[in-house]
């Protein structure tokens, strides 16, 4: 049919009725065929760290997700006044949310898993370095030795009408974030979604695959410069947690002292790890353990990973090592070829 002779045709008004039924049943039709689950994303700032979602799933999927963050966050948080863990922190108990109730419980097995190295009542110490304030010092070792009188997880007890003895704090600053992803995974597979990445601030949560079916691509922060990445992990369905030395510190001096604190000694980590990455499907595991590990140091850390082969991890040193598990050999990519690597066997 030519132009002219359409537009001749749809002159007649019963011609233009048909029309516009052919379109009023068509357009509903197209909507329903329209591929679902296209990308929708959102940067955040939430649980003190710079957050990006990236959903193949709805608007709704995304405002579920970010509600859930929020909700996580004014539970765990150890400044907000209201807070389980503020409120738990200031009166020594408090009546809390199961998902609070969950994590302490959980936090303090893996505090036991690794020998008091996580310690979750580290807050006093964390707090006195001026990481809570942003007003950072240097304290006197009496002092720190002083404080941690009021560190150790073994005195935390969620059975008994007091959770903490007088001076005690809790801090779930080294588990919140994997602790989320884990609470993430399970609401996007309640929600129907397939594919998604989220990277809760060095907590990544690839789960499914991409869309096109290829793994995810996970970059590892280098410590040394990090604008960059020194590897990549290819993964699917995996929470891959990094702790690194750059991710809040000062410096003193022309030393650098870093947000992880060694709980037996009060000083911030300082044994030439810059970063570990734990990888596993169990972020809040990952969190755990990538904290840990960090304050061990890479002799003990790799005694530690090897002896228990439940988790992958790619420890990095001051001296650009790299420390991989045998687990990563096939998806780990090195980009900086400055680091020498070394495999950890179990
Ligand atoms: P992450 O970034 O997961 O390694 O957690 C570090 C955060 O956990 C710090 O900002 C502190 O609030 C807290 N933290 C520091 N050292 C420890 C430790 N050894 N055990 C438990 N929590 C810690
Ligand atoms: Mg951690």
């Amino acid at each position: 049919m030519t132009k002219g002779a359409f537009r001749a045709l749809y002159q007649y008004p019963l011609m233009k009725k048909v029309f516009l039924s052919f379109l009023l049943i068509l357009l509903p039709c197209l909507a329903a065929c329209a591929p679902q689950g296209g990308k929708v994303s959102a940067s955040l700032f939430a649980m003190d760290t710079y957050m990006q979602l990236d959903i193949y799933g709805s608007q709704t999927d995304l405002d579920a997700a970010e509600a859930e963050i929020q909700r996580l966050d004014r539970l765990f948080s150890s400044t907000a006044p209201e807070s389980d863990i503020s409120r738990i922190n200031n009166a020594g108990t408090a009546v809390i949310d199961d998902d609070t109730l969950g994590l302490l419980s959980r936090s303090l097995e893996l505090c036991e898993m690794t020998d008091g190295y996580l310690d979750i009542t580290v807050y006093p110490i964390v707090e006195r370095w001026g990481f809570i304030s942003k007003n950072y010092s240097v304290p006197e070792r009496g002092e720190l030795e002083s404080l941690l009188k009021n560190v150790d997880y073994k005195r935390v007890s969620l059975n008994s009408a007091e959770i903490l003895p007088e001076g005690f704090k809790l801090d779930l600053g080294a588990v919140a974030k994997g602790y989320t992803a884990d609470k993430l995974k399970g609401l996007l597979k309640s929600r129907g979604v397939g594919s998604a990445v989220l990277n809760l601030g060095g907590s990544v949560l690839a789960y499914g695959k991409k869309p096109n079916g290829e793994d995810w691509r996970v970059g590892i922060t280098d410590p040394a410069d990090t604008e960059k990445y020194m590897g990549v992990i290819a993964c699917s369905d995996k929470t891959v947690v990094t702790s690194g030395d750059y991710e809040r510190y000062f410096e003193r001096d022309g030393k650098r002292y870093c947000h992880i604190i060694d709980p037996k000694t009060g000083y911030p980590a300082d044994n030439g790890i810059t970063s570990v990455t734990v990888v596993s499907d169990d972020g809040t595991k990952n969190d755990a353990l990538s904290t840990a590990l960090f304050v061990m140091g890479a002799d003990k850390a790799r005694e530690f990973i090897a002896a228990d082969g439940s988790f992958d991890c790619v420890i990095l040193t001051a001296d650009k090592k790299a420390y991989i598990t045998e687990g990563l050999t096939d998806s780990f990519t090195l980009s900086n070829t400055e680091y020498e690597t070394a495999v950890i066997r179990g």
